[in-house]
């Protein structure tokens, strides 16, 4: 069982921030494997979370999972152990989706809304995936001007994100959290006669969202580590807890969160998600070659 951060060897596609991209067990597939790092301000603020990727591959896999369960067709396959998931190979869009339901982060900054404002709708953002330009905030027509996505794909996109948020913001009402905002991207996979399917990739996790305990109003994401407020690994347990995946007893407090956290999740049971049609955006692409 793999309980430090620090990675199996294997043949490694990608290193990120976060996460690291390893090749997977069978063609079309990829090992997520999640880091204990946690990054903000484009990399300048660094700290490791012991327990935080334990964390992140249960909740992301929960999630994904869940979202399969309505229809969403997401990247995930099956959870392989404490860090690792299975994913499908997917080309990855350059674009990162934000979804906005209560003003806060770079929007309160950007447009002076007090942190905290319901917003009359949801908004959606676009972000340019680029760590060289700072993921610069783009526009429905930048993306299809300079070809990151075309139409299809990027109502495709926005339709899953409208999709993703609505049941989200359920499930996590449903414990008692609310869904100020995240992020998500899509991936492209094309099928057997050249059919394009839009999926949901990467992660979903209190690294990517925010939640606020609706009634103390506690951030339990990742802006604990953003400004400083401690008790990063607690606020995610907490999430974990409520939404199932940890039993309340073995949440951990104090030292050696990996190996104990190990301990009280090992007996949950790793979801394979469900066998899915997925629904093509455009027949007529031609296959990949
Ligand atoms: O910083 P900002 O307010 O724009 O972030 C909006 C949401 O997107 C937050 O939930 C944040 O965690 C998430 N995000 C992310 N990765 C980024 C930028 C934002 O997960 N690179």
């Amino acid at each position: 069982m793999n309980l430090t951060s620090v990675p199996p060897r294997r043949r490694q596609i990608y290193e990120g921030k976060a996460k690291i991209l390893y090749e997977g067990t069978e063609p079309g597939t990829v090992i997520q494997y999640f880091k204990d790092d946690a990054t903000a301000g484009d990399g300048a603020k660094h700290e490791v979370f012991a327990g935080k990727g334990i964390l992140n591959n249960r909740i992301s896999a929960h999630l994904m999972t869940r979202l399969e369960s309505i229809g969403v067709p997401t990247h995930f396959l099956k959870s392989l152990n404490m860090r690792e998931q299975l994913i499908r190979q997917v080309e990855i869009i350059p674009v990162e989706v934000m979804v906005r339901n209560i003003a806060a982060g770079s929007l309160s900054k950007r447009l002076g809304i007090a942190e905290g404002t319901y917003l009359p709708r949801p908004i959606i953002e676009f972000a340019y995936k680029s760590d060289a330009l700072h993921d610069p905030m783009v526009s429905d027509d930048h993306i299809i001007a300079l070809g990151w996505a075309d139409p299809y794909e990027l109502e495709e996109m926005v339709n899953l994100s409208y999709r993703t948020n609505d049941y989200l913001n359920g499930l996590f009402q449903g414990v008692g959290l609310q869904l100020v905002d995240f992020k998500i991207e899509f991936g492209r996979i094309w099928g057997e006669q050249g059919e394009l399917y839009i999926v949901l990739a990467d992660e979903i996790s209190p690294d990517t969202c925010r939640l606020w305990d609706i009634k103390t109003k506690e951030k339990m994401d990742k802006d604990r580590f953003r400004r400083d407020l401690g008790g990063l690994i607690e606020a995610y347990q907490e999430v974990a807890a409520r939404l199932g995946i940890l039993p309340r007893e073995n949440i951990v407090q104090g030292e050696g969160f990996n190996e104990k956290l190990a301990a009280s999740m090992e007996e949950i049971e790793n979801e394979l998600a469900k066998q899915r049609e997925l629904r093509a955006v455009n027949k007529s692409k031609p296959a990949k070659v």
